[in-house]
């Protein structure tokens, strides 16, 4: 039986068209179970009614045209009880409800199983049988398995819309989709869809036979200049737009060209007789499978860009031209896999999107994309992106959906959305040089998260007091090994000028879990459980010397500096890394001579064990700051990263919420200051009861600032504390979040509060 199952999962799963697969499933399943007929009942995607969308055994003529009210008959009660009905006379079934056009009055069992996907009744499966009598036990096991296996895949076909056009295939409204995927770059876009298609194909080369050895070279060599030529072209075209350390992903590009690189493999085979396009492909296609078998998100991102590169070097081989393409005022770039390169083509005030099939948030082009303020959705799997060619979309980079071909209702809520979004900034824009402090005098500091250079102009523009956490790791991405203590020097100092003399929060490298270094991979089992942030550090006192030098030696003659640890567990590590800090500092001063001011330390408060230790930790230190998005997922147990599981990681959990307030309890209990850097701070309801439980400090996205600037203006101290004391005795996260936004009364701040995104 599990061969048969899987026989028919993997059928399945292999045939891209819902009709055809629905088709399989009720073919297979007949065969399987030796029934008359096997037949699905599936939900529209209003969840109106039932339609049956494929039988084997019910009459041909019925399919697509027989629905059922979601209560109505044996499949309607199968579907709201939301469990198997296996009966031997159905007919004589209470519920049985006759429906003449399908012929099934001439089977007599009947057992139907729900399609359940996340607690939501996609359909019903039914077999049905002439004689009277039960299923027996081993059958309605077969049909349940079976039904969970596949109902990701409905669920699939309900988000790329390929079953509303399956159930009504004549009505226009029904042809809107909504596809889901990651939140690449906050904000909101409509647009039309430009399809970028990659210019040359590697993987399907017609090549022609070599000539001469010295004309392939010759060749290879032309197209490589004429590609490096792009590259630097492109790099100009954004310079202005991203910084100096953005700019070097062009440079690690055109770094893949160089004769120790690439180059030497290709002209070896160049030299062995092959002509210069079959090499060079081979070549780059090996390396891509390389990059792709890897588990490292990362590093398969890193075959992304050979592609890419490969694409546009085969295309000067081939002297196909690029393509001019004329964009629309409000380009929506979509492609199978966008790159970095993608965005410099494109004069950067026509793009309005930007939606990619394949990516992460950690991918270049998304953390582009966020310098540049373009809202960005990426990894929507199983997208057919002939289907969108110049098509409207709503691309929403706060939720990760995008709409195609959109409602009349959807497109006025996000033009709402978006004007909204407008002239909300602009309201806020005034706010920038006010105080944050409550109606009863009340202040509290508003700091900025940084990583890239980009976020620096961001968070000045938007009056922030100073840097909250600064991930240094960000920079280290950019690069194909470890920066020296130099070259880490230069861009600290760029942060720590740029800010000065207000505070920079500087946190040590914080890689591993879901971050990991192109150069530097990890491969472990539990990665959020494994060897991360200080753990790594530790481990490698030389690496973590580097960068503290080169933090304590960016601060010279500044004294904006503080330093941050990240994922401490024990007292035992903190005392480890004090130790390495002191050091670097006596190095600097008393050896080298320097005059650097030692730099006040803070611990992140991101682990539960660090809950019960804050006090020792506090005592050992000068400011403690919660990571709330770790916190929240080793609390309660959710990977911050699953989407299966995203609607469980709640920041607003009791038991977070009792956590933070336990935190800064404690920091205040050794006369030490708190602060929070996770996005809970940033959010301008959780913003509030963290001012309401003593916080001295908030540092967030850039984006959130001014909102919850205007909620904090707008509140009073003695209010939000009477309102905790009610929050932290409420049982979850929905009636937290459902008291506060009651709480917050005025028309104007409610907007506020409404409007922000990632509202964990
Ligand atoms: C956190 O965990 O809340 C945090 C601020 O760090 P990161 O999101 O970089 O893990
Ligand atoms: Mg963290």
């Amino acid at each position: 039986m599990l061969d048969q199952l899987r026989s028919i999962v993997q059928r399945v799963s292999a045939t891209a068209d819902l009709r055809e697969s629905l088709r399989l499933i009720v073919e297979q399943v007949q065969d399987a179970l030796a029934v008359q007929a096997c037949s699905i009942y599936l939900r529209d995607p209003q969840g109106h009614r039932l339609w049956l969308c494929a039988s084997h055994g019910l009459r041909e003529r019925a399919i697509g045209q027989v629905s059922l009210a979601q209560d109505e008959g044996l499949v309607g009660l199968v579907a709201t009880r939301e469990e198997p009905l296996n009966v031997d006379r159905a007919l004589d079934h209470p519920n049985y409800r006759y429906l003449a056009e399908t012929g099934e009055e001439k089977y007599r069992s009947f057992l139907g199983v729900p399609i359940i996907h996340h607690r939501r009744v996609l359909g019903v499966l039914v077999v049905q049988r002439a004689q009277a009598q039960r299923f027996d036990e081993s059958e309605e096991a077969f049909l349940i398995t079976l039904s969970a296996q596949l109902s990701g895949t409905i669920a699939h076909s309900e988000s790329t819309g390929d079953l509303a056009q399956l159930i009504h295939p004549e009505d226009p409204d029904s042809h809107e989709t909504d596809l889901r995927g990651l939140p690449g770059a906050p904000g909101i876009a409509i647009g039309e869809a430009v399809i970028i298609s990659p210019v040359a194909d590697l993987f399907a080369l017609d090549a022609p036979a070599a000539r001469s050895v010295a004309t392939e070279l010759a060749e290879y060599r032309r197209a490589v200049e004429k590609t490096r030529h792009d590259i630097a072209a492109l790099a100009q075209g954004l310079s202005g737009q991203i910084s100096e350390q953005e700019q070097w992903l062009f440079t690690a590009y055109a770094q893949m060209l160089d004769d120790q690189s690439l180059g030497k493999e290709v002209k070896a085979r160049i030299r062995a007789g092959a002509a210069a396009q079959a090499a060079w492909s081979a070549v780059i296609i090996a390396h891509v499978r390389q990059f792709e078998t890897m588990q490292d998100s990362y590093l398969q991102e890193r075959a992304a860009d050979l592609r890419d590169l490969g694409r546009r070097v085969l295309a000067h081989m081939q002297e196909s031209e690029q393509q001019q393409v004329a964009y629309p005022a409000n380009a929506i770039l979509v492609g199978e896999e966008l790159s970095v390169a993608t965005l410099g083509t494109v004069s950067a005030g026509r793009i309005a999107g930007l939606l990619s099939v394949q990516g992460s948030v950690n991918s270049h082009l998304a953390i582009l994309a966020r310098a540049m303020g373009i809202p960005t959705v990426l990894g929507i799997q199983g997208l057919r992106l002939e289907r969108l060619r110049g098509q409207r979309l709503i691309v929403d980079g706060y939720s990760g959906h995008v709409y195609v071909a959109p409602t009349a209702e959807h497109l006025a809520h996000y033009r709402r959305v978006l004007a909204e979004d407008r002239q909300l900034l602009a309201e806020l824009e005034g706010l920038r040089d006010a105080p944050a402090v409550t109606l009863d005098a009340h202040p509290i500091k508003l700091l900025v998260n940084t990583g890239l250079l980009a976020d620096v102009r961001i968070s000045l523009e938007r009056g922030a007091e100073g840097v909250g956490l600064y991930r240094s790791e960000v920079p280290f991405f950019a690069r194909q090994r470890f920066p020296t203590e130099e070259e880490q020097r230069q861009f600290y100092r760029e942060q720590l000028l740029a800010f000065a003399p207000r505070p920079v929060v500087m946190r040590t490298l914080d890689v591993g879990g879901d971050k990991n270094l192109p150069y530097f991979p990890i491969d472990e089992a539990n990665p959020f459980l494994g060897w991360r942030g200080i753990r790594i550090t530790l481990d490698h006192p030389e690496l973590f010397l580097a960068q503290l030098r080169a933090m304590l030696k960016a601060s010279a003659g500044l004294r904006n500096l503080r330093i941050l640890l990240p994922m401490i567990s024990s007292l035992s590590e903190l005392e480890m890394a004090l130790e390495l800090i002191e050091r670097a500092h006596h190095e600097l001063t008393a050896e080298e001579g320097l005059d650097i001011h030692p730099p006040r330390i803070g611990v992140m408060i991101e682990v539960p064990s660090a809950i019960f230790l804050a006090r020792d930790l506090a005592r050992r230190v000068d400011f403690l700051s919660v990571g709330s998005n770790d916190l929240t997922q080793y609390i309660l147990a959710v990977d911050r990263n699953n989407s299966q599981v995203a609607d469980l990681y709640q920041s607003m959990h009791p038991a977070v919420l009792a956590a933070c307030y336990r935190v800064v309890r404690a920091a205040h209990a050794e006369g030490k200051i708190a602060g929070v850097c996770g996005e809970l701070a940033g959010n301008p309801l959780g913003a509030l009861l963290l001012l309401a439980m003593g916080y001295d400090s908030l540092s967030m996205n850039a984006s959130n600032l001014l909102r919850v600037k205007a909620l904090i203006r707008g509140s009073r101290l003695s209010e939000l504390k009477q309102l905790l004391r009610h929050v932290l005795k409420l049982p979850d996260a929905e009636s937290v979040r459902r008291v506060l936004n009651e709480s917050i009364t005025d028309p104007q701040l409610r907007r506020f509060a409404e409007m922000a995104p990632g509202l964990g």
